[in-house]
């Protein structure tokens, strides 16, 4: 396979309602778009930068030009011969990395005949994820997790951070109307301090909480192990885990029990398949999770999370709360969302003009 050329466009994605997490809100996701023709077939892919990867649309709009001018011509078979390509024309730009190395992927599956997840060694076409309910009042939760529990989702994600007793009632309101057999998750985005989190998590106990992502800040690695050892549910790193050197940090600090992966935060599939096998070493089981993304970079994660045992849960959920998404083919059934079957991706994508 040759890259002949590339195409990339930043989109603005209208989010139905405002998300609000423990530090920022926002009704929008700025994202950009890649396509790679190599002869009749053109591979996807999308970059979502964020604070977290410490990138924005202009700087991965920069390193799209850099591998526009430097990769038309260059002959692959596999997309991590382009590894170190990769790495040197984006350093420190994982979500652009990631945008080129799934449109890659893309095109290798298609040439391959199979759906990405095959082409990567995965079995399942399937698993369950969860929905995530921003940081609104006590009432609109409690009406958001119903509607979603009824479409089917067996799991919601929380999000807390602000002010743990108002994070508590809201729990309790969502546990109470939901029941008990939906598992509910909390995400603190780094807005507690060790004490409030600490206080937030027996609470949690007590709702039956499955886990609770990122209760501290990236920087306090203290607060993180304290919380580690005395918290009676697990905690997950999220914002503190982008390169395989943070999950050995991780380990020798004991620091967490579990790892949020993003494609967006690791630099694409092959860097994510590292921090994967890392975190199993370590016993960490790892959540799929998303940016604010459409369904062609969610089937990209989708793919990837199919293809490896060790992740146990998914987060792939932002494609659900977008007015308008120019890619599609995603299925969601029974609380389960669901591979193409078509070779590749399997995402059909309109361009936006
Ligand atoms: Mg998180």
């Amino acid at each position: 396979m040759r890259i002949d050329m590339m195409e990339f466009i930043p989109v603005t994605l209208q989010r139905k309602e405002t998300f609000a997490i423990a530090r920022s809100s926002s009704a929008i996701a700025e994202v950009v778009f890649l396509a790679v023709h190599s002869g009749r077939r053109v591979g996807h892919g999308c970059a979502a930068p964020t604070e977290v990867t410490r990138e924005n649309v202009h700087s991965v709009m920069n390193t799209l030009q850099s591998f526009a001018r430097s990769l038309p011509g260059i002959e692959f078979e596999k997309p991590y011969q382009l590894q170190e390509r990769m790495d040197k024309l984006a350093a420190n730009q994982p979500s652009a990395r990631a945008a080129l190395e799934m449109a890659l992927f893309d095109l290798a599956a298609q040439a391959a005949g199979v759906p990405l997840f095959a082409y990567l060694g995965g079995r399942r076409d399937r698993m369950p994820t969860d929905m995530t309910i921003g940081i609104m009042d006590k009432d609109a939760a409690v009406d958001r997790a119903r509607r979603w529990v009824q479409v089917g989702f067996q799991a919601l994600k929380i999000k807390v951070g602000r002010d743990w007793k108002a994070d508590a009632k809201r729990v309790k309101a969502i546990r109470d109307a939901v029941g008990k057999h939906v598992e509910l998750r909390v995400d603190g985005n780094q807005g507690y301090s060790m004490s409030d989190a600490l206080a937030f998590a027996r609470y949690a106990r007590s709702e039956d909480v499955a886990f609770f992502e990122q209760p501290v800040s990236v920087d306090d690695w203290e607060g993180m192990r304290a919380l580690t050892e005395s918290s009676p549910i697990p905690i997950m790193a999220d914002e503190m885990v982008l390169t395989p050197d943070d999950v050995k940090k991780l380990r020798w600090s004991n620091a967490a029990r579990a790892v949020n992966m993003k494609l967006m935060k690791h630099g694409g599939i092959l860097r994510s398949m590292e921090v994967n096998t890392l975190c199993e070493s370590a016993g960490y089981p790892t959540m799929v999770g998303c940016m604010g993304e459409p369904q062609l970079s969610i089937a990209a994660g989708l793919h990837f999370a199919l293809a490896q045992k060790n992740v146990r849960w998914l987060d792939l959920d932002s494609h659900f709360n977008f007015a308008s998404d120019p890619t599609s083919g995603l299925r969601f059934e029974n609380g389960q969302l669901i591979a193409p079957s078509g070779p590749g991706l399997g995402i059909d994508v309109q361009f936006p003009t």
